[in-house]
């Protein structure tokens, strides 16, 4: 095995998702090893990255012999090519990589990626989808879901019934399920807010409960 092994990964698949996720990666500090079939989307890519291969990635002689074998995370990140998508993530898990986060387009996709498999499935269309939905809707600024228990956490506006009073007696815990994280005064950078925080107008919150606690505390803005 390689030394600092959780700092190199590898990335299959180098579309509008896998090249903002392997150029993420690379300021971030990971040292990534990309990987796609065309020539000219890896010499798109070959400044920005630290190491760049063209290969098919459903073939395992190719994979071995770039080293892919001795990674401890990858992600592959064919999308719409269905068959390369499945064939490349049985590779990775026949390999015995330990962690293998895999795109699917669809839940079908999704479902098969995890029975080959894959540790991690991403849908990242849905996702931002449903995410944009709470944003269209209501008035969140911004919201992420997190998978388990529906559990949410959005940007706000602060509602006018927390203005001008300590967090700790508004009863936004009790009587909206939410608990305020952070707070951001306009113009200021967000910082974590306590019980005795004062709310104003203008102010920015994040807030976290369950998505329908934080739904609900959102629509009284
Ligand atoms: P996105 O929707 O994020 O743009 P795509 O599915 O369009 O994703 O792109 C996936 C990338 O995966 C493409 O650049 C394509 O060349 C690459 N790819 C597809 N099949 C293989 C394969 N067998 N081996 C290596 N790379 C592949």
């Amino acid at each position: 095995a390689r030394n600092d092994a959780a700092n190199q990964i590898v990335v299959i698949g180098l579309g509008r998702f896998g090249s903002s996720l392997a150029g993420e990666l690379v300021r971030r500090g990971a040292e990534v090893l990309a990987i796609d079939a065309r020539p000219t989307v890896v010499q798109r890519h070959a400044d920005e990255l630290t190491h760049t291969a063209v290969a098919d990635t459903t073939d395992p002689e190719s994979l071995r012999q770039l080293g892919v074998h001795q990674f401890t995370r990858a992600v592959v990140a064919i999308g719409t090519e269905l068959e390369a998508s499945i064939l490349t993530t049985s590779l990775l898990v026949d390999f015995g990589i330990p962690n293998i986060w895999a795109k699917a387009t669809s839940h079908q996709h999704g479902r098969i990626l995890e029975r080959v498999g894959a540790h991690h499935v991403v849908l990242p269309e849905h996702e931002m989808g449903k995410n944009t939905a709470h944003l269209v809707m209501g008035r969140m600024l911004d919201y992420i879901e997190l998978e388990d228990e529906h559990y949410a956490l959005a940007k706000t506006r602060a509602p006018a019934e927390a203005f001008g009073r300590p967090l700790g007696d508004t009863r936004v815990r009790s009587k909206y399920g939410v608990t305020v994280v952070a707070i951001k005064r306009p113009g200021q950078a967000f910082t974590y807010a306590t019980a005795e925080t004062v709310v104003h107008d203008g102010d920015i919150l994040v807030v976290a409960g369950s998505s329908d606690q934080v739904e609900r505390f959102a629509e009284l803005t």
